[in-house]
């Protein structure tokens, strides 16, 4: 028999997510800030489109939040990820290292490159890749070469490894660094969903040599579509801002362009609303936190379940709220996510695991028996920032 009172939990949720709220959504944008003054500055002066004083801002406001030398934007955090990974030399055939459990935005980018993801197992702490699991692994299937790492079994190079910072909350970075230091892997970290999330002290997106962030709508803050690379090796970001920007060559007139480049680079328009939306981030990540908390208290009190803390070494931004399904009750899935959606409550599944998609399903791959676990437990719950609105008063 199931122990999960199904009425219990989605009464839980709704203490925190609004009792009296017909719909709730998972991640709802929320614009009470400077949005419609700097949006009608972009129509009222025509600077809407590819360049524009906001992207300028935009990028140095961003390099300043995150604590990085420099920040491109970018029309998405998948594009973001593309050139990051074109930045660190990966090359058709190149292995990448990814997790398992991610968006597919990770693998798609890699796959983007004619590169191979390799992908990897996950750790209940971080909710994110395992690296002392990862460091056994290469252990057993790498030749180390001057020239790099090879993967034994296929013979294709190992270039580099992308950690993603699952739902806000950070991996173990420094001891990802020292797998990467002994194995010779670039390293990207996808931190599409942890803006605001601090790393012992230090916001994440400054170990990987360059890193992708992200503004989708459903992200801790939006710029409609859009993205960023963040990094702090200023030679990588001059020759980012120069691929994301068709590689033309800076003249009065002519139009010359020295190698293959994109139209990746973020709208004017874009960047005037991403401005306001970070001049708010230190009141969005008070309220998420408050969120959190008051999440943490009333599933204290749900047999079955438990609410996922931030890692003992981090500072998370708590985008996405999480619970964990006890082992036991795991068949219990399907029913808290029909039940709760079916009553207005918005909750999801964590995405299905990359190795299983049918794209993917012949990559190589290490044991992924924790994200399999996760998997089957980990249902994401309403997260907006405007849940804790009605606390202010
Ligand atoms: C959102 C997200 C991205 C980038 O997504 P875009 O929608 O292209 O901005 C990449 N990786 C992860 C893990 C994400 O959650």
């Amino acid at each position: 028999m199931s122990s999960i009172d199904l009425e219990g939990l989605l009464q839980a949720i709704r203490t925190v997510s609004g009792l009296e709220r017909e719909w709730v959504g998972l991640h709802e944008p929320i614009f009470q800030g400077n949005e419609w003054e700097y949006v009608k500055e972009c129509l009222d002066t025509r600077w809407v489109s590819s360049v524009g004083k906001f992207v300028d801002r935009f990028e140095i406001e961003l390099a300043q939040y995150t604590g990085t030398q420099r920040a491109i934007a970018v029309v998405n955090g998948t594009a973001a990820l593309h050139i990051c990974l074109q930045l660190v030399g990966i090359q058709a055939n190149d292995e990448v290292l990814i997790p398992t459990m991610t968006f597919i935005a990770t693998a798609n980018a890699v796959a983007y490159c004619n590169a191979i993801p390799h992908f990897v197992d996950s750790e209940e702490k971080t909710l994110g890749l395992d690296p002392k699991k990862l460091e056994n692994y290469l252990d057993r299937i790498c030749d180390l070469r001057p020239e790099g790492c090879f993967n034994r079994d296929t013979g294709r190079r190992i270039k580099a490894i992308i950690p993603v910072h699952t739902f806000g909350h950070p991996v173990d970075l420094d001891e990802l660094v020292k797998v990467c230091d002994r194995f010779k892997l670039e390293l990207i970290e996808d931190a599409a969903e942890s803006l605001g999330s601090f790393y012992k002290g230090r916001h994440t997106g400054n170990w990987g040599r360059v890193s992708a962030l992200s503004f989708n709508g459903n992200k801790i803050m939006t710029t409609g579509g859009g993205g960023a690379i963040v990094t702090n090796d200023k030679d990588l970001a001059s020759l980012a801002k120069h691929i994301t920007t068709t590689a033309k060559v800076s003249h009065p007139w002519a139009f010359n362009h020295d190698r293959i480049g994109y139209n990746y680079r973020l709208p004017n328009l874009n960047a005037a609303l991403g401005c306001a939306q970070l001049e708010q981030m230190p009141e969005f990540l008070a309220k998420k936190r408050a969120i959190s908390q008051k999440y943490h208290q009333v599933f204290n009190q749900v047999q079955g379940v438990s609410f996922f803390l931030e890692p003992e070494f981090s500072r998370s931004n708590y985008w996405l709220n999480t619970i964990l399904i006890d082992r036991t009750e795991v068949e219990q899935r399907d029913k808290i996510l029909e039940r709760t959606n079916s009553q207005g409550v918005m909750t999801r599944p964590v995405w299905t695991l990359m190795h299983k998609l049918t794209m993917f399903e012949n990559c190589p791959k290490m044991d992924l028996s924790v994200a399999e676990d996760l998997e089957k437990r980990a249902i994401n719950i309403p997260s907006s920032v405007f849940l804790a609105e009605d606390d202010e008063s």
